[in-house]
């Protein structure tokens, strides 16, 4: 029996030496020891988001960033645009709703990407925005948004930008001070090879000083308080130590291989993945063009949520391959395969051929080894065989 492929979007895999760093003894975490942890960890985080900006770790989950974020730059009343193109955006204006800031949603419909256009249009109709949240990769329809494009608009109307990149950095280019990215959020457990417990939240020059005036209630996720101590190699808090130990051991894995090598990598194992589901015969979720390289959104190939349900079950249980189903309305109507972090193109046959098993055993297919000879075509970098398979 081997071990269970764990294909959701977050958690991910932990490599060996991953898993073997976060096992280590504590230690003090006002000591020496940790300050070197911390300050390598931290240098990491600015090589791998590109920034030259202060990065703060907070022990929670993602959330807990996209929360700090709102929390230190608006103020009770204070407008805000909300780009909303699924789960985790909507979570983001729905934080900004608590704390009671006036919130402008722009939403697409599910699957679409957020329009530049549309960004620059609701800035000029609501002049009193002072800041926009904008999803990187939306982990819920498996979007990647044109953050270049809509950097862009914002920056070029002089607002703040927040950008919630929770599974796409680590994994997808990100230019961080380039774009002009004032607050950038990610979480240990998508895109950086460790277990779930740390939010990174990359905060720039403005974006600090814009805290100091900020109404929001706040203490824990207070980004002048956790400044502070990380100025001192600590933190405010007693950290996440075994996650810390992780993160450290994922960020020298990517150093190792070079960022580019791993944007390179996703680049292609995504496009394994979709050109392998859509020789299945199965549609993508996401706008042509927008896919993601880390998480593939799919249309259900069975007429039923509990046929669906089946499907991932035969797949847990007879299979071992864990993928994801859909989250509020795409329930019983998607399933998602995550392919961050610890993946290569091994992996990516791995998962498309016992998602073909799954299918046949299901009886949503009959026929078996579509998929690999596609994925193979992209591995290649060729394009689909010539020769007519005939489906059946
Ligand atoms: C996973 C994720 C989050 C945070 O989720 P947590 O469960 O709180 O870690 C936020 N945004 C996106 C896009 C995500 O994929």
């Amino acid at each position: 029996m081997g071990e269970p492929q764990l294909r959701v979007p977050g958690p991910t895999p932990l490599p060996a030496r991953v898993v073997r760093s976060a096992s280590r003894p504590m230690i003090n975490h006002r000591g020496p020891e940790f300050a070197a942890v911390m300050d390598d960890v931290i240098g990491g985080l600015r090589w791998a988001l590109r920034t030259d900006n202060e990065v703060l770790l907070y022990p929670c989950s993602g959330t807990g960033g996209l929360e700090a974020a709102a929390v230190n730059l608006l103020s009770p009343g204070e407008q805000a645009l909300f780009c909303v193109m699924g789960s985790f955006g909507e979570r983001w204006a729905k934080i900004g709703e608590t704390y009671g800031a006036d919130v402008v949603r722009l939403t697409v419909p599910l699957g679409e990407p957020i329009d530049p256009e549309d960004v620059e249009r609701t800035l000029a109709e609501h002049p009193e925005i002072t800041t926009v949240f904008v999803t990187h990769n939306e982990t819920s329809t498996g979007v990647t948004n044109d953050l270049a494009a809509i950097a862009g608009v914002v920056k070029s109307r002089g607002k703040m930008l927040a950008v919630d990149s929770v599974s796409g950095a680590g994994c997808l280019p990100l230019e961080t001070d380039a774009l002009g990215i004032d607050v950038l959020v990610t979480g240990s457990q998508k895109g950086w090879m460790a277990p779930p417990g740390i939010a990174m939240i990359a905060v720039g020059a403005a974006a600090f000083e814009r805290s100091e005036t900020a109404k929001c209630p706040r203490f824990y996720l207070d980004f002048g308080r956790e400044k502070k101590s990380q100025d001192k190699n600590q933190t405010a808090t007693t950290p996440a130590i075994s996650v810390m130990f992780a993160l450290q051991e994922g960020l020298a894995m990517l150093r190792e291989e070079g960022i580019d090598n791993a944007w390179a990598r996703h680049a292609r194992v995504g496009r394994m993945i979709r050109a392998g589901v859509e020789a299945m015969g199965m549609k993508l979720l996401a706008a042509d063009g927008h896919r993601s390289d880390t998480v593939t959104a799919v249309h259900s190939p069975a007429d039923s949520p509990e046929a669906l349900k089946n499907l991932l079950t035969t797949l847990r249980t007879k299979h071992r391959l864990v993928l994801a189903g859909g989250q509020e309305s795409l329930q019983g109507k998607i399933f998602r395969i995550g392919h961050l972090g610890f993946i290569d193109d091994a992996d990516a046959y791995t998962i498309l051929a016992l998602l073909e098993a799954g299918l046949i055993d299901t009886g949503l297919r009959t026929r078996g080894g579509l998929a690999i000879a596609a994925a193979q075509s992209e591995a290649r970098g060729a394009v689909a065989p010539a020769e007519p398979v005939s489906v059946g």
